[in-house]
């Protein structure tokens, strides 16, 4: 993938729309610094965008990857590599984020007991900065699990063990009082409505 040669294919395209950065940034809920990044080809539009980004642009995906029109004799060779580097670039954006949920976690846990010892520790001198102490690391904690929840909503997929569906719950709260172990949560499919342990998985086939 020549991200050089996509953005300016990207580029090229925003003008044949007859749009500016600034237009086509404010369509795509971005900012004129990112649609300027791709143009650059310093960057790539985020998965989760480039489906509206081609249907304004007017190509299709795989016209998108290949930073060129696509006539119908190398299409199909070039869809099929389009479509395994799309898997893994999710994969790889999945794995970030699920890395980072691990991190988060870590820290907010050190902080947490960090700010819970040093309570402990000046309870009797200081009694009020104990208190605020505690309360801060239960308000780290709350924080974490928050958005640790949110990160494990929104990366991969949860995989239905009866019927194979992957799919990505419908609401945060289904996610969050979902009894689990890791990141395999017990909830109810949305194809066959059985409720199982559903893995995550990175992708969506
Ligand atoms: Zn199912």
């Amino acid at each position: 993938m020549d991200q050089i040669m996509i953005g300016k294919f990207i580029a090229a395209c925003r003008k044949e729309q007859g749009l500016t950065q600034a237009a086509l940034a404010e369509k795509l809920g971005v900012s004129d610094r990112a649609v300027s990044k791709w143009e650059n080809g310093r960057n790539m539009p985020d998965v989760s965008i480039i489906p509206e980004l081609c249907a304004l642009l007017k190509i299709d995906l795989n016209e998108l990857f290949a930073g060129e029109r696509l006539s119908m004799d190398n299409y199909k060779e070039i869809a099929q590599k389009n479509l395994l580097e799309m898997r893994r670039q999710e994969e790889m954006a999945n794995k970030r984020l699920l890395n980072a949920e691990k991190i988060l976690g870590f820290v907010s846990v050190a902080t947490s007991l960090a700010m819970v010892v040093s309570g402990l520790l000046v309870a009797e001198s200081s009694p009020v900065v104990s208190i605020v102490l505690c309360s801060l690391a239960g308000l780290t904690v709350l924080v974490f699990a928050f958005y640790g929840i949110k990160i494990e909503h929104e990366a991969g997929y949860y995989e239905c063990p009866e019927c194979g569906e992957r799919y990505i719950p419908d609401s945060y709260w289904k996610v969050c009082f979902a009894p689990h172990f890791g990141s395999t949560r017990k909830m109810t499919c949305p194809k066959c409505g059985k409720r199982a342990y559903q893995k995550k998985v990175l992708t969506k086939e």
